[in-house]
């Protein structure tokens, strides 16, 4: 397990989050997940979803997190319909994990955007 990894990191913006200290709007909520609404959206419809656990990014996760991100993938095509994205195919929606500087992540914290909606969205 990587040493990146810790339950919270104290000068993470998304363990802020996680722990109430800074606000967010809740799509989604249980013991090692927490969904919320993108503060700057691309598209209609842009939530981010990240484990409460403070892990950097996908560089970090190796088959011991299978279970994890396995709850994750499979929350997520219930949780696009709940926030609006309209049903496949002619809706459906963008699932995208920026990873590390090259790959455009901003937020050092593992997160998947959900983006989806009507177009034409903002960007992508
Ligand atoms: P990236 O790391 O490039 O995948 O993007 C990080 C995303 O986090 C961006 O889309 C930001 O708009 C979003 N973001 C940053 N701070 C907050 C916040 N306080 N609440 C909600 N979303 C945020
Ligand atoms: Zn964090």
């Amino acid at each position: 397990m990587s040493a990146l990894i810790k339950p919270h990191d104290p000068d993470c913006i998304f363990c802020k989050i996680v722990a109430k200290q800074i606000p967010s709007r809740a799509v989604y909520e249980d013991e090692e997940l927490y969904a919320f609404h993108d503060i700057n959206p691309w598209a209609p419809v842009h939530f981010l979803l990240i484990p409460k656990m403070h892990i950097p990014s996908m560089a970090q996760i190796g088959t011991e997190h299978a279970g994890l991100l396995g709850r994750m993938m499979a929350l997520i095509p219930e949780l696009a319909l709940q926030q609006g994205c309209n049903p496949y195919p002619d809706g459906g929606y963008r699932l995208l994990s920026n990873t590390g500087r090259e790959g455009g992540q901003e937020v050092q914290h593992l997160h998947f955007h959900v983006m989806g909606g009507p177009r034409p969205w903002l960007r992508g």
